[in-house]
């Protein structure tokens, strides 16, 4: 492999590092770097200097390249400051990057496998198969662990393990995945709530399975249950219209026929209406100030609703909009939006 090309696939950006030496032993590449002496700026006394002080060898977990997980080995380079007798290391981008990478790939590689295979979900957080399947499983084996207020469950169809269904564990409010659990069965549902503190938890966002309920009620009592995006849009039209037969109730009897008959068109979209049926809705909603708050709420949940997202996301938006009420699908009325399931 040619030495500036190796450079580029690791995405080392400086300029002054350069390559030493590369051996591939079986599945491993050993890239060993060096750096150029070079002109620094003193971090303490901002001062110049080139005058080298010492050196030392730092490892490096590197990227997976075309199946070879790399090593990296840089010879760092110590300076001493001559105005002020202090000594420093020289600062690399590279290393502060690959020191990022290495904490930071947990979590995507994690997520990852919500949505692929393990073989694909490594290869795209760039480990191997073997190194996921090991963060995979010393994520299953933390005990305790106090689940936060909101959380979400969500089952996906992962291929892992011999099992086409794997169920997530999603904290909603920081959306970020809590857990994958290895199939999507009622037990192993129950088994790891019962593994965790759940003391915290007081909302649960899930389909609306029987089974996955029974497990969530079996352990937790009564949390407050939200259904998922589908299940939530159809609560919020439900919400509507039952402000409307509110309504209906406390007009004079030929307002309330005109209001029967106009049910689907506070439905459509206003986009979808003729010029003649925008007016219709415009007239409905004077009617009342509470339809027209309703109205507003509706447009505004199905507005927002409507763009397409990802499983996991969505499951981590609906929940955290109406818990935040930042705009407008807030349950200020439990008669506008029951959400409590039955
Ligand atoms: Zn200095």
């Amino acid at each position: 492999m040619q030495r500036h090309f190796i450079i580029e696939l690791l995405g080392i950006k400086d300029k002054q590092v350069d390559v030493w030496n590369i051996e591939e032993e079986g599945s491993v590449l050993r890239v060993e770097l060096y750096t150029r002496q070079r002109q620094q700026k003193c971090p303490f006394c901002k001062e110049k200097t080139k005058r080298v002080h010492g050196y030392r060898n730092q490892a490096i977990q590197g990227p997976v390249l075309s199946n070879k997980a790399v090593r990296l080995s840089l010879r760092k380079r110590r300076y001493l400051c001559t105005s002020c007798g202090r000594t420093f290391y020289e600062r690399l981008q590279m290393v502060e990057f690959y020191q990022r990478c290495t904490s930071a790939l947990k979590t995507p590689a994690l997520t990852y496998t919500a949505f692929h295979s393990f073989t694909t979900a490594a290869r795209l957080a760039g480990m191997t198969t073997n190194r996921l399947l090991r963060l995979f499983d010393q994520q299953q084996l933390k005990t305790r662990k106090v689940l936060p207020r909101a959380i979400a469950i969500d089952e996906f169809k992962g291929d892992a393990g011999g099992e086409r269904f794997q169920t997530n564990v999603v904290d909603v409010e920081n959306r970020e995945i809590i857990d994958i659990l290895p199939d999507r069965k009622v037990e192993t549902i129950e088994k790891y709530l019962r593994s965790c503190d759940t003391s915290k938890v007081e909302i649960v966002v899930m389909n609306l399975s029987k089974s996955f309920k029974q497990a969530v009620r079996k352990v937790l009592g009564d949390p407050l249950i939200i259904a998922d995006r589908f299940h939530f849009m159809r609560q919020i039209y439900w919400g509507l219209d039952e402000v409307r037969r509110e309504v209906q109730r406390e007009v004079d009897k030929q307002t309330r026929i005109h209001m029967k008959r106009s049910k689907k068109l506070l439905w459509k979209s206003p986009s979808k209406l003729s010029e003649e049926g925008r007016q219709k809705v415009e007239k409905l909603l004077q009617i009342h100030p509470r339809l027209k708050e309703a109205y507003a709420l509706e447009r505004n949940s199905v507005a927002e609703e409507i763009s397409e997202t990802p499983a996991e996301k969505r499951a981590a938006e609906t929940p955290q909009r109406a818990l935040r009420g930042g705009s407008g699908v807030r349950p200020r009325k439990a008669s506008l939006f029951p959400l409590r399931s039955e």
